[in-house]
């Protein structure tokens, strides 16, 4: 089982999978740059080596790239849209340079409209995206806690955006514990957690599913409010990551937490929990 964290990139690629290194991360995320400015220093080829070395011999895997957080690829306005198209490209670009196996993006929002508008407004993105750089790393759609109209808060609104993407077979999923139970899927059972794994593998489909992010809730389930919290400390608690983690259906899945890292003993902490509650 493959588990591990977001880790900072400050001070280098390299330098971010020391620190998963010491965390213990058999798997990480990073951003492939600021992610919440547009500005893109270039990539460090002498770090870039180092960091695929390092991670080689640590055997940390998969690597997933996080999105700019500024990428909005729903948006009603014009200009954002097509900005957003283009920056999406730059980080699988720079997804692919860092020999990063998934980019998981979030769907993204346009306030005032539906659903379904946004839905074939982010298909219609992927494929310009698609068209204007056929990824060799794999795209993957993240579930959204449907937070200040954020699309993807149902799983099928991910299936219908991968319906009207031209080509699948770049495509895949990253499932959000936190995400998801803020939208509505409870995991505190190991009966809910039978009945998340169904409802996967009926929309988006088991194959798709690459990576979780593994977060707890600190808002109520169905709250749609979107702050995670440290594994077992919040709304989900222990029970539930227990359930969770042993599901055969999720146990083989490479596991990212992006829980709060307030102290330096916060990831330390978690990735104890995350262990312990494995049988
Ligand atoms: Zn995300
Ligand atoms: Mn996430
Ligand atoms: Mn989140």
């Amino acid at each position: 089982m493959r588990l591990g964290f977001h880790v900072s990139i400050s001070g280098g690629f390299s330098l971010a999978v020391r620190r998963a290194y010491e965390i213990g991360c058999r798997t990480m995320q990073i951003f492939s740059r600021n992610p919440r400015g547009w500005t893109v220093k270039p990539l460090d080829p002498a770090d870039i080596a180092e960091f695929k070395r390092l991670r080689e011999e640590w055997d940390i895997g998969p690597v997933f790239v996080h999105t700019n957080y500024l990428i909005n690829l729903a948006s009603a306005k014009p200009d954002l849209y097509q900005r957003s198209i283009e920056q999406f490209v730059i980080d699988l670009e720079r997804t692919e340079h860092l020999g990063a196996e998934y980019l998981v993006t979030h769907l993204g929002s346009a306030s005032g409209k539906e659903p379904g508008w946004m839905i074939e407004r982010v298909a219609k993105a992927l494929n310009a995206a698609q068209k204007l750089h056929p990824p060799k790393a794999m795209i993957l759609l993240e579930n959204t806690a449907g937070e200040a109209g954020d699309v993807g808060y149902e799983l099928g609104q991910v299936r219908q955006v991968i319906d009207g993407i031209d080509n699948t077979s770049r495509i895949g999923v990253c499932y959000d514990t936190c995400h998801g139970f803020a939208a509505g899927y409870d995991i505190r059972t190991k009966k809910d957690v039978d009945g998340l794994a169904k409802e996967i593998d009926a929309t988006v489909g088991k194959s798709r599913l690459k990576g979780i992010h593994l977060n707890d809730c600190l808002k109520d389930f169905g709250s749609r409010v979107d702050r995670h919290w440290h594994l077992g400390e919040g709304k989900i608690g222990d029970d539930g990551f227990r359930a969770f983690l042993n599901h055969p259906f999720f146990r083989e899945v490479p596991m990212i937490m992006e829980t709060p890292k307030e102290t330096e003993e916060d990831d330390p902490r978690n990735m104890k929990k995350a262990k312990s509650l494995l049988k």
